[in-house]
């Protein structure tokens, strides 16, 4: 006879390990099914070049795990070494300058010149408020903010910074770069609500609780959900690809059926149970365009002309405003840029179990069109060149992941898209469907649970914990229970 379970969840990333930990946690048989041979999806780590350097394969840098309320509710500071770092990233500019994003705001401020002032007050506020922006932007926004001042003073922030307003209070190059280096994290063209909204988040937190390196790399993150979901009786079978809930059911008898899957394979895995209005709701999300990841192994550390970049695990290069603003246009238009927007992180400034005693691993990656096959590895070490002479030197080895092989590794990145759909102002809103309740579908009992729904991408855990709390209360009438260690 087969096994049986209350409920199942399909893909062991981290929205799908929050969803399982959660129902766990309230006292029902849990079981998770994970394509791929490790558990962890987007938060897994690796010795990807040389044995001892252990890789971050996607997540590096863990904001979003720090201000995530699954995370804190889970007590995930007490469970794994998260190194807050005082300076939460750089920004090179051409000529040995740079912006130094300290956590202190006020010292950030004080190295930006003629600009400082507009950028104390930029983000002072967000800062200020920081719980109510985290909120409104981590919880939905098709509902009222719960703190409405924070919501619009984050609003208006976004409107300035995704508009063509965005230099009106600047009159220097360095601060609007450090901008920009941050809300290009949200691939697309620039200025765009869509990037201005994550960046302001992105770019409050930094000057708040932190940008974030998991001692060991991310994979600790979901090892330690891993464990505490064994700990409460849930289990995980590996290398196991679910291509529909008839066989889910049949095989586990389970009532919930939770998806750490994207839109298109939501459709596809359960479009036998789902109406025809709701799949061509589905089919017309939209995925955006990839990542190309480079990897190095590092005899030393990077040789930054600008030596306060030594102290900054990330880093942004691309250089202005501009230029930043060209590469992510170039990129929407299917082009592969020659001058690309480089994120960089160094986590061996930080943790130096990451590599041998003295040498170092580093992670970066540049967007690219959807389903590339190029290697950009050479455009790459040139951008880093370009801030860092010398850096070629110290290069032991690289590893490639082009935005094809992220779609080979990781069904949830269609085309290399690793945010499982674009991030764009209508997506925001439509994850994949407009409601207030986006995780349930009309399937019975089936709840999608990754990052095609709200909040969207970073690791934290809300796709699965928002998923599995509608799961307890709908399918088996209970409540969320209690994560923490205590
Ligand atoms: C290069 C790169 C850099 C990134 N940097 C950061 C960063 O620094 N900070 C940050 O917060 N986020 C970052 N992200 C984004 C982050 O990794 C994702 O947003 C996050 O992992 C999404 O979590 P998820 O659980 O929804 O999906 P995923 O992490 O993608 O997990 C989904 C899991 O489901 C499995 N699966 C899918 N379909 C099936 C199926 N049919 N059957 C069985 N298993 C299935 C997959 O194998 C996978 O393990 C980055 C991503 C990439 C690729």
């Amino acid at each position: 006879m087969a096994d049986t379970f209350d409920a199942v969840v399909v893909g062991a990333g981290p929205n799908g390990l929050a969803a399982a930990v959660t129902l766990a946690r309230a006292g029902l048989k849990v079981r998770v099914y994970e394509q791929a041979a490790t558990i962890g999806g987007g938060a897994r780590s690796a010795e990807l070049t040389l044995e001892g350097f252990v890789h971050d394969v996607c997540s590096a840098v863990h904001p979003m795990a720090l201000a995530s309320p699954f995370f804190q509710a889970f007590e995930l500071q007490k469970r794994i070494h998260l190194l807050v770092p005082e300076v939460s990233f750089g920004h090179p500019l051409d000529g040995g300058r740079a912006g130094i994003a300290y956590r202190d705001l006020e010292r950030t401020a004080a190295g930006l010149g003629r600009d400082g002032g507009a950028y104390r007050a930029l983000y002072a506020p967000l800062v200020r408020m920081l719980d109510g922006v985290t909120d409104f932007t981590q919880n939905q926004l098709l509902r009222m903010p719960r703190h409405p001042l924070a919501a619009a003073v984050y609003g208006l922030r976004t409107l300035e910074q995704g508009s063509p307003l965005w230099n009106a209070r600047f009159r220097e190059d360095v601060a609007p770069a450090m901008i920009s280096g941050v809300n290009a994290h949200a691939l697309g063209r620039m200025p765009r609500l869509a990037s201005a909204g994550a960046g302001m988040l992105l770019g409050a937190h930094a000057h708040g609780r932190g940008w974030p390196v998991p001692v060991g790399g991310s994979q600790a993150i979901v090892d330690a959900m891993a464990d505490d979901l064994r700990a409460h009786g849930g289990d995980i079978v590996l290398d196991t690809m679910v291509a529909s809930t008839a066989q889910l059911r049949a095989a586990t008898r389970a009532k919930a059926l939770l998806l750490d899957v994207s839109a298109q394979a939501l459709a596809d895995i359960a479009g036998a149970e789902l109406p025809a209005a709701y799949l061509r709701s589905l089919a017309s999300f939209r995925y955006g365009n990839g990542a190309c990841k480079v990897d190095f192994a590092l005899s030393g550390p990077v040789p930054w002309t600008n030596p306060e970049l030594a102290q900054a695990p990330t880093v942004h290069l691309g250089g202005s405003r501009g230029a930043l603003a060209r590469s992510e246009a170039e990129v929407a238009a299917g082009k592969h840029p020659s001058n690309p927007y480089v994120l960089l992180s160094q986590p061996s400034t930080l943790d130096p179990s990451r590599a041998p005693s003295g040498q170092g691993v580093l992670w970066t990656y540049c967007h690219v069109p959807a389903g590339s096959t190029v290697d950009m590895a050479e455009a790459v070490v040139r951008q880093i060149e370009r801030f860092a002479p010398g850096f070629r030197d110290v290069i032991l080895a690289t590893n490639t992941i082009t935005a094809e092989q992220y779609s080979r590794y990781n069904p949830n990145y269609i085309g290399g898209d690793f945010s499982a759909g674009a991030l764009t102002l209508p997506q925001l809103i439509k994850r994949p469907v407009v409601s207030t309740n986006p995780w349930k579908t009309p399937a019975d009992g089936v709840y999608l649970c990754s990052s095609s729904t709200p909040p969207g991408p970073a690791v934290h855990g809300l796709c699965g914990w928002f998923a599995a709390r509608g799961a307890l209360h709908d399918v088996f009438g209970l409540a969320a229970p209690a994560l923490g260690l205590s």
